[in-house]
């Protein structure tokens, strides 16, 4: 990052529109049903509903800001998954996207397994009743402790990151007089984001162990030899937000490849492999997300062709979508405080939360769209940018988006597919309380995480 003095603004003075959103769209008061959950439409006073509740009632029910989500759809989405893999593949949800109990059981009912990567996490899952079988523990560093609570929980599986973490779980499963069934997560050399991957020679992150220079093979070769592990399986995930399977493809014939490796070494199969999750979701009209049932089929038939090329039995293969279930299905609801026109630039209007509940904008640069929910308007297109209370100049939520030029303190506004990685990043930032989520589903709406108080906030400063 440059240390000498630049022009004021959030983005070194990138105060024009980049040409993504040159154009506005035909309709402002349109709704894209590609990044909208699909019971979300405008009754006929052009208010928007969800699970057919206006959402000016929500917003004077529970407030806002508010994520609010709509619970058919989560369901729909699951059950896509869970229906394109069938029965000879899993689906484990990823739960660091969001998770809440409630989340939990529409999982459990809709037949999908489950992805925690800590024990706050597991405790949601336990104490939402998610069997223990059903659930798989991921992370690069877990604590002893939380290695010890899955193991004596009964996981499905451990996702072993690291080789000391092979001899940890391995360790702690043999002093409780347990063999825990783990996979063994491997670093493919290719990164995947959005329309590009990159295969590499080397890999230069901290998760899992290279398949380069032999690694890969070794972990595996330790892992047998502990009588406290049953390894079932290996384990990849190449990135977020994927649309193209090309990604896909080159890991699913690295890790056929390892096991190849391990059946000529050992004269064992392994039985399962894992492709992880990082299916890419619409955050705006120019996102084109494959479907399930087209992902199911493409990576089903890239793992049995590369099968039958190393003449191994096909194993059972396991997903691991987040985004591409949850983030469709919330949007945050916020109302607008002020409007600030800046001649010749934009219009920054500010909302009632901003990169608290949101930091994606922030962290990844990330696109969202934005909507006019209250009402509809006539009035023409302003290029607007959506602005957070916070701090720091960087608190965007919306970076380029056309609202109508009428947009007016008072009016709600809503940012679609904020389901994955919202809630779960949330932070206190400027004692800013995070926002409660309200699931939506038949006309009945109910809080599934409650927004936090200032006495939760003080009941952690102990003076
Ligand atoms: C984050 C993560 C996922 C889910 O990624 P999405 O982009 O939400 O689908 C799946 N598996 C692993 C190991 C992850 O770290």
């Amino acid at each position: 990052m440059s240390r000498s003095a630049h022009p004021a603004g959030p983005r070194h003075a990138d105060v024009l529109p980049e040409g993504h959103y040159s154009a506005p769209p035909a309709d402002l008061n349109a709704l894209d049903p590609k990044v909208w959950a699909q019971t979300v439409e405008r009754d006929t006073d052009g208010v928007v509903t969800v699970g057919g509740r206006p959402v000016t009632e929500l917003a004077e029910e529970y407030g806002t800001p508010a994520y609010v989500l709509d619970e058919a759809d989560f369901r729909a989405r699951a059950r896509a998954w869970r229906t394109a893999f069938g029965a000879d593949a899993d689906v484990f949800y990823a739960g660091k996207a969001f998770l809440s109990r409630a989340v939990v059981r529409w999982l459990e009912e809709e037949g999908l397994n489950l992805d925690v990567c800590s024990g706050g996490e597991l405790a949601t899952a336990l104490s939402a009743g998610m069997p223990a079988e059903r659930i798989a523990f991921h992370g690069n560093n877990k604590s002893a402790e939380e290695i010890e609570r899955a193991v004596r929980a009964g996981v499905g599986r451990i996702v072993l990151d690291s080789f000391q973490e092979i001899v940890r779980v391995a360790h702690i499963a043999e002093s409780l007089g347990r063999r825990q069934r783990a996979q063994i997560r491997i670093t493919v050399g290719v990164e995947a984001h959005t329309h590009e991957f990159i295969a590499t020679a080397h890999e230069d992150q901290k998760f899992g162990i290279p398949l380069a220079g032999g690694q890969a093979a070794e972990a595996v070769r330790r892992a047998l030899r502990l009588d406290g592990l049953e390894l079932v399986g290996i384990h990849s995930h190449i990135g977020s937000q994927i649309f193209d399977m090309s990604g896909f493809e080159v890991a699913a014939h690295r890790v056929v490849g390892l096991l190849k490796e391990i059946r000529d070494e050992h004269g064992i199969e392994l039985p399962e492999i894992d492709l992880g999750g990082g299916l890419g979701i619409a955050y705006t009209s120019d996102d084109d997300p494959r479907e399930p049932h087209e992902i199911a089929k493409a990576l089903s038939e890239i793992v049995t062709r590369e099968c039958e090329s190393a003449r191994l039995r096909t194993p059972r293969i396991s997903v691991e979508p987040g985004r591409a279930i949850v983030g469709p299905t919330a949007f945050t609801l916020y109302e607008v405080g002020t409007v600030k026109p800046l001649d010749g630039l934009r219009t920054y209007v500010s909302v009632d939360g901003g990169m608290s509940d949101n930091i994606r904008t922030a962290l990844y640069d990330a696109e969202y769209s934005v909507a006019l929910v209250s009402r509809t308007s006539d009035a023409g297109p302003m290029l607007a940018r959506v602005v957070g209370k916070h701090c720091e100049s960087g608190d965007i939520v919306v970076k380029d988006a056309f609202l109508p030029a009428d947009l007016a303190p008072g009016d709600l506004i809503a940012v679609p597919a904020t389901g994955a990685y919202c809630r779960s990043m949330a932070s206190n930032y400027n004692h800013v309380l995070r926002p409660p989520v309200v699931a939506v589903r038949d006309g009945q709406a109910r809080v599934i995480v409650r927004r936090e108080t200032e006495e939760d906030l003080l009941r952690l400063d102990v003076g």
